[in-house]
């Protein structure tokens, strides 16, 4: 899931009292992406973390939503903001396993609907799950204006679109993995 991430932490946000400021809301965004940042980062040092074991899996989104709630709660004295930052982080796996597959536990099966076989499928998925985020956000009146205009739902419209594009004509994930020479890792399973 890609867009439908960032509509989680819309949707969750838009619940919050308090003003959303730009770099707030810009930390939320990235914390809602942070097992796929944490896949990024493997990926720059040539580290193999195949079916995302160690950035998906149950031990280590729980670790992740932890320290950026932690984090969060540090930075802003708000427990509010640091459950909706926890939150989002823990959202990211039921999100992945509508669109992807992954393994829950070290060692254990497989699991997840993997709409990303049907790339228009996943758009008609992801693509209203991150306006309605958006949309809440925006009937909040509590966001940053640049996050509230209708240029921002165009954008998430245009990646969602343009990622459906790209896995329907080259039949591959979009996300980088260090582990293509496992035999049993094909590029579309780490995609997400
Ligand atoms: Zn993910």
């Amino acid at each position: 899931m890609i867009t439908g991430h960032l509509g989680v932490a819309g949707i969750l946000r838009s619940g919050s009292t308090r003003r959303t400021s730009t770099v707030l809301l810009l930390a939320l965004l990235a914390a809602s992406v942070a097992p796929d940042i944490l896949d990024t980062v493997y990926f720059l040092l040539g580290f193999c973390s195949p079916y995302g074991l160690f950035s998906h899996t149950l031990y280590v989104v729980a670790l992740q939503a932890g320290v950026l709630g932690g984090i969060s709660f540090l930075a802003t004295g708000s427990r509010a903001t640091a459950l909706i930052f926890a939150g989002v982080v823990l959202l990211h796996l039921p999100a992945d396993l509508i669109t992807g597959h992954k393994i829950m536990i070290p060692g254990g099966d497989l699991i997840g609907l993997y709409l990303y076989a049907h790339a228009t499928l996943d758009w008609a998925v992801e693509t209203p799950l991150a306006l309605l985020g958006w949309w809440l956000l925006r009937r909040s009146a509590r966001a940053p204006t640049w996050a509230s205009s209708i240029g921002a739902a165009v954008f998430l419209v245009i990646v969602q679109t343009a990622v459906a594009g790209y896995a329907l004509t080259h039949m591959t994930g979009v996300k980088p993995s260090a582990c293509f020479a496992l035999p049993a890792q094909s590029r579309a399973d780490t995609r997400d």
